[in-house]
């Protein structure tokens, strides 16, 4: 089973799409990779969901990313009697510490830090700023507000307050149980969020010894600040709009998006566009021209992935809006501008081996036209940086690593396949070939190019290109 596409799709599974076939309908629809959102949902329900995801890989015999989100130190409201209120313009609303279950006058909000740093007029965005609040009283354990924008208000959305400096730790006590039970069940990323300094990644990276592959969250306007810095210490970059829209203003994110995509382009780091891309499919079956015109543009700039949250996790159309991602990545693909768009922003290789090389397999790709280019590699290195080059034929990524052909799953233009390692030239030759034609890439009499490193099963060491040609079938 393959993919006719470059772009990647992750879905967030949520209560709308727990059950085994639902999972099963969104990755025939097109979706790589799962998000399991920590922020909601029990740790039950989360297992639950990763042993569908690991018997649909038995089923498929496709490898399949699973990525973690944490929840961070993100402020939420606390419990709402029967999940929601109304929150009508003009009325006062209070936050405070007392944990009974809120209404349309009141609701929890269990941080004392927030209310320790509030000051009258300080605003509070609530649900990615649906609804805005301001602050006209306040003391240690509660705030009383104003609502400027009412709204529908529901269990654990969460609070921004921009503009105000939160005495935060990047990782709760809670992360660090949720990231401890995701290494234990076996998710391939971690996405951290709020990640504002280099710090936060060292201390993630101690706590996740190499077990998962870390995804950065860009949320905080610190974070864009130290942009380069956090794009080198992390596996992985998502451009999380929701909260990047309310920490700062909504006019920045496009430009910011882009600048993102670029850095991470650049660094040969796998770019994640995240939030409201097909927002109004949470209860219509169609998106807005808008929306398609937005996951246009990402798939353009020339993002690894584009992602599902609230569409997905909770959204009355589920399987429609990754099978409306999948045709729009896929209509962007046959524009012939598309490649123009994409070369323009070609990356400089960097003087080593391994960029030398996939340079030259891009160049290859486009003089021979060939059917795929077939990486052997262990860590996903190879791989990664013959995807920096964002080349014309797909990229078939071999690893004996489960864990790096699940990783993988999240790379632009990467078809990943857990196969043994090779020992000697002519195994290389022949396994390239035969993986190519069986997972219906290449066709007998098509060309492919095969990059590797000797000596073989050794990380790092990429140093050769071969070109093959499949040959006819033994009768
Ligand atoms: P969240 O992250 O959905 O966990 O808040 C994404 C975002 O902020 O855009
Ligand atoms: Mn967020």
């Amino acid at each position: 089973m393959r993919r006719h596409r470059n772009a990647k799709i992750i879905a967030t599974l949520g209560p709308a799409t727990s059950s085994a076939q639902k999972i099963h309908d969104l990755f025939v629809a097109g979706a790589d990779v799962f998000r399991l959102n920590l922020s909601h949902g029990s740790v039950d329900e989360h297992r639950e969901r990763v042993g569908v995801i690991r018997g649909l890989e038995k089923q498929t015999g496709r490898p399949i990313g699973i990525l973690l989100d944490l929840q961070g130190p993100k402020i939420r409201v606390g419990d709402i009697q029967n999940g929601k209120a109304t929150l009508e313009e003009g009325q006062s609303f209070t936050l405070d510490g007392n944990d009974t279950p809120g209404d349309a006058n009141r609701a929890p909000l269990p941080h004392p830090e927030v209310f320790a740093a509030l000051r009258p007029g300080n605003a509070l965005l609530i649900d990615d700023g649906r609804i805005r609040l301001e602050v006209k009283r306040c003391g240690g354990n509660f705030a009383e507000t104003v609502v400027k924008i009412g709204g529908t208000l529901s269990d654990h959305k969460g609070v921004n307050v921009p503009g105000v400096v939160l005495p935060l730790s990047p990782f709760t006590k809670k992360d660090k149980q949720d990231l401890a039970f995701g290494l234990d069940i076996g998710i391939d990323w971690v996405a951290a969020s709020f990640i504002q300094r280099r710090e936060d990644l060292v201390q993630l990276r101690s706590l996740v010894e190499g077990r998962a592959a870390i995804m950065s969250k860009l949320e905080k306007p610190a974070a864009i600040q130290h942009l380069d810095h956090i794009v080198e210490l992390s596996d992985s970059v998502m451009v999380a709009r929701g909260d990047l829209g309310v920490e700062l203003a909504p006019e920045q994110v496009p430009s910011i998006q882009k600048k993102i995509v670029r850095v991470c382009r650049e660094a040969g780091k796998p770019v994640v566009v995240a939030t409201q891309m097909l927002e109004s499919m949470v209860s219509a079956p169609l998106p807005t021209r808008a929306e398609a015109s937005d996951v246009a543009g990402a798939v353009y700039d020339g993002a690894d992935a584009v992602m599902l949250s609230a569409e997905t996790a909770v959204g009355k159309y589920p399987v429609e809006a990754v099978a409306i991602m999948d045709r729009i990545i896929t209509e962007v693909e046959k524009d012939p501008h598309y490649r123009a768009i994409l070369d323009a922003r070609l990356p400089q290789p960097t003087p080593t081996d391994a960029d030398a090389i996939c340079d030259a397999l891009r160049r290859i790709a486009h003089t021979l036209s060939i059917a795929a280019i077939v990486t052997y590699t262990s860590s996903g290195f190879s791989a990664l940086r013959a995807a920096r080059e964002r080349p014309e034929a797909p990229i078939l990524s071999l690893t004996p690593s489960t864990q790096t052909a699940r990783r993988m799953a999240l790379v632009w233009g990467t078809h990943s396949v857990q196969s043994e390692d090779i020992r000697r030239v002519q195994e290389m030759v022949d396994k390239a070939c035969s993986v190519a034609l069986k997972e219906g890439f290449a066709d007998v009499d098509q060309k492919i190019a095969i990059v590797a490193g000797m000596p073989f099963g050794v990380s790092g060491t990429t140093n050769m290109v071969r070109i093959a040609r499949i040959d006819r079938l033994e009768e």
